[in-house]
């Protein structure tokens, strides 16, 4: 229907990018991307007026969102002719505008573009060898001066190399090394280098994207002291089985995994470095915390537990209550003693979420005035429980009476 409506406009449309790419790598996805040669914006409005869709739509960028009843989503962009070259990237070749939208993008492996026009409908378009690169199993750029256009490309292709086990190519591979030795990322703002860095980390398994990362030298975007070693690496594999732990016992539990591992990389930095890599990657102050303060605190308390456990399930309990899911996450991971991984498995999956059955107004019930006693049964109670000295509703108010 989209090549339909894109025809009676007179424009060309295909399908681009990750969408094709994943068909040939037989990968779900579910991020339809399609490009317009022509207006894409009246385009994706002809569209939604036929279809009853919503639509969002940037002027600026030529861009919209078609929005279907049930949530689906689908991204339209111009192909636009005009097009801003950056000095001699572009050969002096005559192009049409989506092979010079395919152009500009990251890799070859991401230029495939499919027909959606109805008399050409289906037909692959493959101008910069993308089949035989995804054949091959290469990550490469289009031109010499891809990483110059856009640094941040370096970070995508180490995350493509990892999660589709490819291989970078050997120009590519040089042209990165050159990146780095001319620190092109200095020009890069901390947001753009944290939203890479955040998305390697979200992958399935971003150990070996970190590893690579240090091969390249590039940990030192996000501090010079960070290495990559055995220890560094036992550390990270560690953080990856925890997670997976996680995720496997508490589903519905959301949990910021790459905060996990950015704890794990930063985790032989002192104070004032963790400060200076949270500036410098310009996070919000919550995060700052997290990754400063908090994570002191769960060092702190990690080197206290593994000192002496604590004496009971209470105890373990309160030592362990202040801290939030990914520092418990990061602590079962950092610790080196068995018997202090298991204590906080304990603490995560059976006592975390132990509270009083009976509240304020059973007390009231039992003739009680409320004030600071009220705290103080109730905090009673929740020892006793924690303990396992109390099960039901009814050992709770017994309790409370003595
Ligand atoms: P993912 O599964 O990570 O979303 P994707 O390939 O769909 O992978 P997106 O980040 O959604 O990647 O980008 C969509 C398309 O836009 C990509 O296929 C790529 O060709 C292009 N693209 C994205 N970022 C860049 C960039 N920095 N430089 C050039 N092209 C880019």
């Amino acid at each position: 229907d989209m090549g339909r409506v894109a025809e009676s406009l007179g424009y060309g449309a295909y399908v681009v990018g990750g969408f094709v790419r994943d068909l040939f790598l037989y990968r779900p996805n579910e991020d339809i991307d399609i490009v317009i040669e022509g207006d894409g914006i009246a385009f994706a409005k002809a569209y939604a007026l036929e279809f009853g869709t919503r639509i969002h739509t940037h002027k600026a960028f030529g861009t919209a969102v078609v929005i279907y009843p049930d949530g689906f989503k689908i991204d339209v962009a111009t192909a636009r002719l005009e097009y801003y070259r950056s000095p001699a990237a572009l050969p002096d070749v005559e192009m049409s505008s989506i092979k010079l939208d395919l152009f500009r993008r990251d890799f070859t492996i991401n230029t495939l573009a499919i027909q959606l026009i109805p008399d050409k409908f289906g037909r692959l378009l493959d101008f910069f060898s993308a089949q035989k690169d995804i054949k091959d199993k290469a990550i490469r750029v289009l031109h010499n001066l891809s990483f110059v256009e856009d640094p941040t490309r370096v970070f995508r292709a180490l995350r493509f190399e990892q999660r589709f086990g490819f291989t970078i190519g050997k120009l590519t591979a040089a042209l990165i090394d050159n990146a780095v030795k001319m620190d092109f990322f200095k020009r890069l703002s901390g947001r753009r280098v944290f939203t890479e860095i955040r998305l390697i980390l979200e992958e399935d398994n971003p150990v070996p994207a970190i590893v690579r990362m240090g091969d390249f030298d590039l940990l030192k975007v996000i501090h010079p002291t960070i290495v990559i070693n055995k220890a560094l690496i036992a550390l990270l594999e560690e953080v990856r089985g925890v997670i997976a732990w996680h995720d496997l016992l508490f589903v519905e539990t959301p949990c910021m995994r790459w905060t996990v591992y950015l704890m794990g990389l930063i985790h032989a930095n002192d104070m004032a470095t963790c400060h200076e890599i949270c500036r410098r990657l310009e996070l919000a102050t919550r995060y700052e915390a997290l990754f400063c303060q908090e994570r002191a605190a769960a060092d702190h308390c990690l080197q206290q537990m593994e000192h002496r456990l604590p004496a009971s399930a209470g105890a373990l309990y309160h030592r362990l209550h202040p801290f939030r899911a990914e520092l418990i996450l990061y602590m079962m991971a950092a610790t080196r003693v068995k018997a202090v991984k298991k204590a906080i498995s304990k603490y995560y999956t059976e006592l975390r979420k132990i509270e009083p059955l009976i509240g304020g107004n059973e007390l009231i019930a039992l003739g009680l005035t409320p004030g600071p006693l009220f705290r103080q049964i109730l905090d009673a109670i929740l020892d006793a429980k924690l303990n396992g000295a109390l099960a039901t509703r009814e050992d709770e108010i017994q309790f409370a009476r003595r």
